[in-house]
């Protein structure tokens, strides 16, 4: 099989390295003659499993005690509704910045379960850019201010974030967690859908400042209070043990890479190598201002668009896959997460200028 190079937007490509490890181990974990999907999670190997991955997490994000770590089950989408149910009551006001589609989806949510400021969004237009901080018009009582760090569709990035004072600002960071360092200390609470850049789909982990954790709002369902999950460990209910397993032998694949740091040179090196083939060409174009360009997914368009199909059928062929835009906005999309190697870029790169060269 010659080599395939996979942009998928989520779930998305893991690190050989992990794979080779969890095929050597799927059957026979540490010598159980079971595999990791097969033992208790209450088990001493998997509690170890749990433990380091934690640990690992934590070294990662330089972490300190105030916070918590949660490993848990329904995705990104979960916490759009436990984040309003845990730090807000129903007559609350809670900010959130509109920056496309995966905002809108959290805003939507959160309307059912409390109020709803909207304290600034690019919707008019079309989402290129993530709106100045000081044009948000933030409340004052807010319980939290809600941002995504990375939208995924739109190729739309905060490449720095706001002081909300005393207000705590809360990030859906799935699409470029650990994908740079990150001061934590500036964050109430961060979550991330595991399949972009740590494991496969169904487990989010979410890193929440402990006082944030004391109280969920009444009738609240165990299993969607932070705080019965941090006095459980993450093991109130059988967690996905398969999922935080691979998710921890991705955190041990970034620690040994180098860490955060490390992640992010060679994660801006590829991602200003497309660029800059977008800029250059005549055919691509970038539809996200420049300054808020995303790092991790580069949606792009070709001015003819009819030519689409054509470009990614020879680039399938060559091996470069899962390069189609997302449904709601069409184009293309290669998604540049951690696992992505510069070949994969390089490769792609020379698969659009003689794709250009072949339309003149
Ligand atoms: C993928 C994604 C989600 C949704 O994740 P699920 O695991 O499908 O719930 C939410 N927010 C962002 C930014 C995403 O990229």
């Amino acid at each position: 099989m010659s080599k395939i190079f996979n942009f998928s937007a989520g779930p998305s490509s893991l690190p050989p390295s992990v794979m080779e490890r969890a095929q050597e181990e799927f059957r026979d974990y540490g010598g159980l003659g079971v595999s990791v999907m097969e033992i208790s999670h209450r088990s001493r190997e998997f509690i170890e499993i749990a433990e380091r991955a934690e640990a690992d997490l934590r070294a990662l994000l330089d972490l300190n005690d105030e916070y918590y770590v949660l490993f848990m089950h329904g995705g990104a989408s979960m916490q759009f509704a436990m984040v309003p149910m845990n730090l807000a009551h129903i007559s609350d006001t809670v900010d959130y910045v509109d920056t496309g589609s995966w905002s809108t989806k959290a805003i939507t949510e959160a309307k059912l379960l409390t109020r709803v400021n909207v304290a600034a969004t690019s919707r008019d237009d079309d989402y290129d850019h993530v709106p100045h901080f000081r044009d948000w018009r933030l409340t004052k009582s807010a319980r939290y201010v809600h941002i995504t760090s990375n939208e995924t569709i739109g190729g739309v990035q905060f490449h720095e974030f706001p002081d909300t004072g005393k207000v705590p600002l809360v990030a859906d960071m799935s699409s470029d967690f650990l994908s740079r360092p990150i001061e934590v200390h500036r964050f109430g609470l961060i979550y991330a859908g595991a399949q972009k850049n740590v494991g496969p789909a169904g487990l989010c982990i979410v890193v929440v400042r402990k006082d944030l954790c004391r109280k969920e709002r009444e009738h609240t369902p165990s299993l969607l209070s932070y705080r019965v999950h941090a006095q459980h460990e993450s093991m109130f209910n059988t967690p996905p043990t398969y999922n935080w397993y691979l998710a921890g032998l991705v955190l041990g694949w970034l620690k040994r890479e180098g860490g955060l740091q490390a992640m992010e040179v060679r994660n801006r090196r590829k991602a200003e190598k497309l660029y800059a083939a977008i800029d250059r060409s005549d055919l691509y174009h970038s539809p996200v201002q420049r300054p808020h360009r995303s790092v991790m997914n580069v949606p792009f368009t070709l001015l003819e668009p009819e030519l689409e199909d054509r470009f990614l059928e020879i680039a399938k062929a060559r091996g470069l896959v899962n390069l189609k835009g997302h449904r709601s906005v069409g184009g293309i999309r290669a998604s540049l997460y951690n696992a992505i190697e510069e070949e994969a870029v390089d490769a792609l790169i020379e698969h659009m200028e003689s794709f250009e060269k072949t339309t003149r």
